[in-house]
């Protein structure tokens, strides 16, 4: 494959509204099929590309405040549009943003506060019928299922750039050949990613929750594939990340492709490390007590039109096997003599916020 890719610039940082999306959009209306409806009333549009017999269904942006992975289907789009759709065999199924409220307000959930990845039984939400109603008519071979991971995951002692999970089809966690499928393309993508993030690929804990779509998908026979995208070292707005996930979509979508996936390759899947809650944003030591540590986490708030980032304490203690995106000395960034500690919090919560600004 010879693609070359390239980010469409006009959409950047976390905050991807509905809004902005479909101005974007509009340039790829000849792929354009038909739309569901949120429950606010706003367009969930579905792309088509491609006639071959292999129907691969993709989306994005469940969670309202994951945008990576639809910013990674925009470059993708931009690159079928400009260097022509290379799949042959396959037709995609793309819906970039399907759940456009929790978009605009920045929230994981939908409109009615409902968590769509936990609604796949109840089907409660007209988000939720709108993509079951896609997979029921098209009856995909393939489904990528595309989220944002937070900044706590990793693997080992890096940053999971990029989680994998072949979701499970019972409480046994059974390897059936529905989830070996999924295993053989993850396979192949990470032996991909390995060259880019060597060691920052990590796989998903595979509890069975059949409310979550890419467990009930499976469960429904279809390999599901469940990209998460995670942290990379100074990139909180997941920039060098979201070229992480197209190169990996693209490289799954070759692999289906081009090959019969029988699901006899899966046995790589499991030497991905299991991805862990082993991280914080920062961690403070100080450097007369090297057991005092403090651990920070940021959070994200929407402000106009930008997210923010702001520090908040989780811990002071001494956790083994925990690590800190930012690791600095007290003395780096207090240098008062006062060891009240409350005086020492509120001055190391003031350095870091106000390096932060520069996100
Ligand atoms: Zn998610």
């Amino acid at each position: 494959m010879n693609y070359i890719y390239t980010k469409d610039e006009r959409i950047t940082g976390k905050y991807v509204s509905f809004y902005h999306l479909e101005e974007i959009l509009k340039d790829y209306s000849f792929w354009r099929m038909l739309e569901g409806t949120s429950e606010n009333g706003l367009p969930i549009p579905l792309y088509r590309i491609g006639e071959g017999n292999k129907r691969i269904l993709l989306w994005s942006q469940m969670h309202g405040n994951e945008s990576t992975t639809t910013r990674a289907l925009v470059d993708i789009l931009k690159l079928f549009s400009e260097q022509g759709y290379y799949f042959s065999d396959s037709q995609l199924y793309i819906i970039p943003m399907l759940n456009p409220d929790g978009a605009n307000l920045y929230t994981r959930e939908n409109f009615n506060k409902v968590d769509l990845n936990r609604d796949a039984i109840n089907l409660s939400q007209k988000e939720s019928q709108f993509l079951k109603r896609i997979f029921e008519e098209i009856k995909p071979a393939f489904c990528f299922n595309l989220h944002d991971q937070r900044t706590i995951f990793g693997v080992k002692d890096k940053p999971a750039t990029i989680s994998f999970l072949a979701p499970a089809v019972d409480e046994s966690r059974s390897i059936t050949i529905i989830r070996k499928k999924a295993m053989e393309v993850i396979t192949k993508m990470n032996y991909n990613l390995q060259k880019l993030i060597c060691n920052c690929v990590g796989r998903f804990d595979d509890s069975f929750n059949p409310n979550c779509t890419g467990d009930q998908f499976s469960l429904l026979g279809t390999p599901t594939i469940l990209i998460e995208s995670g942290f990379y070292p100074n990139d909180y707005l997941r920039e060098q990340t979201r070229k992480y996930i197209a190169l990996s979509i693209l490289e799954g979508l070759k692999y289906i492709n081009d090959n019969n996936v029988t699901g006899t390759l899966y046995q790589e899947y499991f030497q991905i490390p299991e991805n862990r809650k082993n991280f914080c944003d920062y961690c403070i030591i100080n450097d007369k007590n090297l057991t005092q540590r403090f651990y920070i986490q940021l959070e994200e708030t929407l402000h106009g039109e930008k997210v923010t980032f702001s520090p908040k304490l989780l811990e002071i203690g001494n956790k083994q096997d925990y690590y800190a995106h930012h690791t600095y000395m007290l003395s780096e960034v207090y240098n008062e003599n006062n060891c009240n500690i409350d005086n020492i919090i509120s001055h190391i919560l003031a350095y870091i916020e106000d390096e932060v600004k520069k996100i």
